[in-house]
């Protein structure tokens, strides 16, 4: 029976059927169609995730040539000073995570903009007899960023990870990478069971995805806030819920943590205040955007000191690294 305020769905997570509304929203950010979209919570596990899901063939629609990972005007594309020095603190603060590991090769799935991968490849190359290699791996690459890739010694391959990685060796890489990308994916098992083949015995993948906690999702949850980024982020994991793919996929969890989140601070309140996500306007607001060294910081610094208290934000790290075999590869 289905209890008032529930109806039916599939949980990717548990196999639960019944879900309820968490919210219905339009496209804020691109309007890219007319109409809003449901995101919903399994009453079992609490996992939330778009319903109903997308068709693969609407997909691409999702994806405007106006999206913020392709559009210089975005208030939130990734470049500049701000962007870059914080890149570099990633790309270190992640080659200590790895510890003494050695990485030779090193892919990022969903890469976009280079910049990211050019700034680990560089870190990740300090005191190293030669480069290591990096592998971005995308559905698709323009003419500037495939001259930006052969400049920096990077090699762009088109590929899905849900469904073809062909492009990659088997067994042939130390590190991957998915930033932000995880819950855009239909089906995120079947790209960890894809990422796990390609993995080197004892090679580490690395993901981050949004986490419903942050003080960001707690004011603006009922509609507005950016980590939903309707209709395109499809799955919202709990950090719970992250872990059990992962396992349930042959990955062995090491390090699980919430990062700030200020890119989604920046999108809920631009949301809220009705401003144009594709590009900036006039409005006295527009200092909300990624390239505002104050913004940034400020809510880095927010995040930082909630989550240094044992708070939760709305951004969550996991570093996993391959077992063997998938502990069910028949799910
Ligand atoms: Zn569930």
């Amino acid at each position: 029976m289905v209890a008032t305020g529930e109806r039916e769905s599939s949980c990717l997570i548990c196999g639960g059927t019944r879900v309820r509304l968490v919210v219905r929203a339009p496209d804020f950010e691109y309007q890219c169609r007319a109409g809003e979209w449901e995101l919903v919570e399994c009453r079992a596990c609490g996992h939330v995730f778009i319903d109903p899901m997308p068709a693969a063939s609407d997909i691409g629609a999702l994806y405007p040539s106006w999206y913020y990972t392709v559009n210089p005007k975005s208030p939130i594309y990734m470049e500049g000073p701000v962007v870059e020095a914080k890149m570099v603190k990633d790309a270190e603060g992640l080659s200590r995570q790895l510890g003494g590991r050695s990485i030779r090769s090193v892919v990022d799935i969903g890469g976009g903009n280079l910049t990211r991968l050019i700034k680990l490849k560089e870190v990740l190359s300090r005191d190293q007899p030669s480069p290591v290699e990096a592998v971005c791996l995308d559905l698709q690459f323009d003419a500037a960023v495939l001259s930006q890739a052969e400049g920096a010694g990077i090699r762009c391959v088109v590929g899905n990870v849900e469904t073809d990685l062909g492009a990659l060796r088997d067994r042939g890489h130390d590190l991957v990478i998915m930033r932000q990308l995880i819950e855009h994916l239909r089906d995120p098992r079947a790209a960890l069971r894809q990422v796990h083949q390609k993995l080197s015995p004892g090679g580490v993948l690395v993901i981050d995805t949004p986490n419903r906690g942050g003080w960001d999702y707690r004011l603006f949850r009922r509609r507005f806030w950016g980590g939903y980024h309707i209709p395109r982020h499809f799955h919202l994991f709990s950090l719970e819920a992250l872990a059990r793919i992962l396992v349930e996929s042959g990955f062995i969890v090491e390090r699980q943590a919430c990062t700030p989140s200020i890119a989604f601070w920046i999108i809920s309140l631009r949301n809220a205040l009705g401003l144009n996500s594709i590009e900036r306007g006039k409005s006295f607001w527009e200092f909300l955007n990624l390239k505002s060294l104050p913004v940034v910081g400020g809510f880095y610094v927010l995040d930082l000191v909630w989550s240094k208290l044992g708070g939760e934000t709305s951004n969550q790290f996991v570093m996993a690294s391959r077992a063997e075999s998938p502990v069910n590869p028949s799910t």
